[in-house]
């Protein structure tokens, strides 16, 4: 038997996930945290007691389901925890969609949505942004699909849907509508829907501990919506998908490590604005970001990514994006890293 027979075949033409990982003295391609880990989490992690690696963590993440939702002000019954909020997107997709159903996305947005789409024998159907960067309401709600996701601040772009967008698609569409903010922190005044998505019944919001919280190699994220929606993504995720010390880092930062997020933040937010004026100093155009990384369209993204490479920085280079074209999609780090990007690229372009 060949390989390939052994995979089901609708599984054979679905692409791996398989980014640019070489190794680079500064690497900006994953929009993680680059100023590092909350400091309270990781003196939990050095403190683990050795005995709860030989059992079981909680079926169901409760300790730290129930912190997030005295956090965030919901019953603990609207709150769902998975191994990254990649865990729930694919879980959340198969929970309420049958197989060949149709999925509606942005586009351009994060790569691995029509990927779980179709691990889950859903059809994706990108639909282009608005040239402001924003979901395009009436397109998507036109799609009649059964899923809308959207994501904002949106990967790779960094624009913004507002919260009037987001709110005509749940109220004008029968779909489940997904509002991934792994960025939201980046985003303050954005509305983030947390409070208010559990009594809108068809919202799930996404959330992550990978990006403004610093523990992206843990692997922890979540999900808020109504007792429904979320009791139906956590019967998909299956049990212990959040393991005993992603648990307790992850509670422990929510508890002691929240004012070191916010000037994480802040810093992230204040290299953002100085990084776009340095790019259109350069006589480039940055698209307006609310992520911890900012994408510039520019002729060739893969020729300057190269060339960028080989002055020893990394940033991820998209190609033929739908409505933006070629982009090189930056994450923000301390500001004398960034200038070290700023030095590289100019040298890059010359
Ligand atoms: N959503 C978006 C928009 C992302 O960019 C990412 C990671 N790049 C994720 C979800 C997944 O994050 P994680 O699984 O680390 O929580």
């Amino acid at each position: 038997m060949t390989p390939c027979a052994i995979s089901r075949s609708s599984l054979r033409d679905v692409p791996t996930y398989a980014p640019d990982a070489k190794s680079c003295p500064i690497d900006l391609r994953d929009n993680a945290n680059l100023w590092g880990a909350p400091p309270n989490a990781v003196k939990e992690l050095r403190a683990v007691d050795p005995s709860v690696l030989s059992l079981y963590p909680a079926v169901s993440a409760g300790t730290l389901t129930s912190a997030l939702a005295a956090f965030i002000g919901v019953r603990e019954v609207e709150v769902a925890a998975g191994c990254g909020s990649d865990d729930l997107i694919d879980a959340a997709f198969r929970a309420v969609a049958e197989p060949g159903a149709v999925l509606a996305h942005p586009a351009p947005s994060f790569s691995m949505v029509p990927i779980f789409a179709r691990l889950n024998s859903l059809q994706p159907v990108a639909v282009p942004m608005t040239r402001d960067g924003s979901a395009d309401a009436e397109a998507m709600i036109a799609t009649g699909a059964r899923i809308i996701y959207l994501c904002s601040p949106n990967n790779p772009t960094g624009t913004v849907t507002s919260a009037d967008i987001v709110r005509r698609i749940v109220r004008d569409s029968d779909a489940v509508v997904m509002l991934d903010g792994a960025y939201a922190e980046f985003a303050p005044d954005l509305e983030d829907f947390l409070q208010e998505a559990p009594a809108l019944g068809r919202l799930l919001v996404l959330r992550t501990f990978s990006k403004a919280w610093g523990l992206a190699g843990l692997r922890v994220g979540y999900a808020v919506g109504s007792a429904a929606l979320v009791g139906a993504v956590r019967k998909a995720t299956g049990p212990y998908k959040v393991n005993a010390l992603a648990e307790a880092a992850a509670s422990v930062a929510l508890a002691k490590d929240l004012d070191w997020m916010r000037a994480r933040v802040v810093e992230a937010v204040e290299c953002r604005a100085r990084v776009s004026d340095a790019l259109r100093g350069m006589g480039l155009s940055p698209l307006e970001s609310r992520g911890n990384f900012v994408c510039v369209p520019v002729p060739d993204a893969r020729m300057l990514a190269g060339r960028l490479a080989e002055r020893g920085v990394a940033v991820r280079a998209f190609t033929a994006l739908p409505v933006f074209g070629d982009a090189l999609r930056v994450g923000m780090a301390p500001w004398p890293i960034m200038e070290q990007f700023l030095r590289a690229l100019r040298e890059a372009m010359a």
